[in-house]
């Protein structure tokens, strides 16, 4: 599972840095990003490298995450396998 957040979007409420630090994070503008060991995507949604990769045991974290949004502005791609 990948993920992205479009910062146009987001109110920086700070709940899924809240959810899950390890993939979200809110920085100096107020707005939240994603991140993983390279650092943080502030590409925004024309930018191919806007997504970090979700490692297995963060993804019901990250959609706990998703689901509890309230700019509804995290995207997921390839999250099938964590319904269960
Ligand atoms: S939960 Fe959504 S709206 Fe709130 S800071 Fe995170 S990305 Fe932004």
């Amino acid at each position: 599972m990948r993920v992205w957040i479009d910062q146009d979007l987001c109110t920086g409420d700070g709940m899924c840095e809240q959810i899950c630090p390890e993939v979200f994070q809110l920085q100096g503008d107020g707005l939240a990003y994603v991140h993983d060991e390279t650092g943080i995507r502030d590409g925004g949604a024309d930018d191919p490298g806007r997504f970090v990769a979700v490692a297995a045991e963060l993804g019901d974290e990250a959609l706990d995450a998703v689901a509890e949004c309230p700019g509804e502005c995290i995207f997921i791609e390839g999250a099938a396998s964590a319904a269960a």
